[in-house]
């Protein structure tokens, strides 16, 4: 950990005194946006627990948010090994990108090796839990936008009575699809209740992380002493 002057000496700022800094969903872990920040706004981040930026087209400290309400409450900061990138972790308010999007990395180039139809990255991942990534990310983002016709923005537009109806409805039919000993049943309840159990989280503001500290923590304490 460096003070706010020891880090401004080691970062590598360009010729024109900026430094990338990428900004990362705390929770979700998705990259959201990538800015510029000078030493000014740098230190006005590090003060406010707000994300300010330099903006280049209108050279003039930015503080994220400010006309639109989509302001980043920062949670920690890095920077990288040679110094010439920043990671800004957030806890993101409403979308990330002007446009509206949850991110702003929205235009997918297609046609890269390995990823056609069926194999995606993510299927392909070692992790077997990658899909529980993938489905918070996608939860966060209609959280954010709020597609027309998803049944996720349907959810969350009832509200969370909606949401703790649905979560008491799919545990009772978890139940009878045990009880009925039918695992193809069991699968599909299971699935709906993991999926409505994450749309919750997301309403209340709990990451699955939180959740997973949490199993961790019981996990260490009843481990038998070796
Ligand atoms: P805001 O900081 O969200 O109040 O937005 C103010 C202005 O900053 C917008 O009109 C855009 O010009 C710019 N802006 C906001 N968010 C982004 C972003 N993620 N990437 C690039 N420009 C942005
Ligand atoms: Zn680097
Ligand atoms: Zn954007
Ligand atoms: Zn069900």
């Amino acid at each position: 950990s460096k003070t706010l002057e020891a880090a401004a000496a080691e970062i590598k700022w360009n010729e024109a005194g900026l430094v990338p800094a990428i900004v990362q969903d705390v929770k979700s872990k998705e990259v959201l946006m990538m800015a510029y920040m000078n030493r000014e706004s740098l230190a006005l981040s590090v003060e406010s627990g707000e994300t300010w930026f330099w903006s280049r087209s209108r050279s003039e400290l930015w503080h994220k948010g400010a006309t639109s309400g989509h302001t980043q409450r920062i949670v920690s900061l890095h920077y990288d090994c040679d110094g010439d990138t920043l990671l800004v972790r957030v806890e993101q308010n409403g979308p990330a990108c002007h446009t509206g999007s949850y991110s702003c990395f929205t235009g997918e180039i297609q046609g890269v090796k390995g990823t056609e139809a069926g194999a995606s990255a993510f299927q392909q991942s070692s992790d077997r839990f990658a899909m529980l990534n993938q489905l918070e990310a996608t939860i966060a983002q209609r959280y954010v936008e709020r597609p027309e016709g998803a049944y996720t923005t349907y959810l969350f537009e009832k509200g969370v009575d909606k949401i703790l109806k649905k979560v008491g409805e799919e545990s009772a039919e978890v139940i009878i699809a045990a009880k009925n000993k039918d695992n193809d049943e069991l699968r599909c309840e299971t699935s709906d209740l993991i999926f409505h159990l994450m749309v919750l989280l997301r309403d209340r503001g709990l990451s699955l992380d939180e959740v997973m500290t949490e199993l961790g923590r019981r996990h260490n304490k009843t481990k038998p002493s070796a």
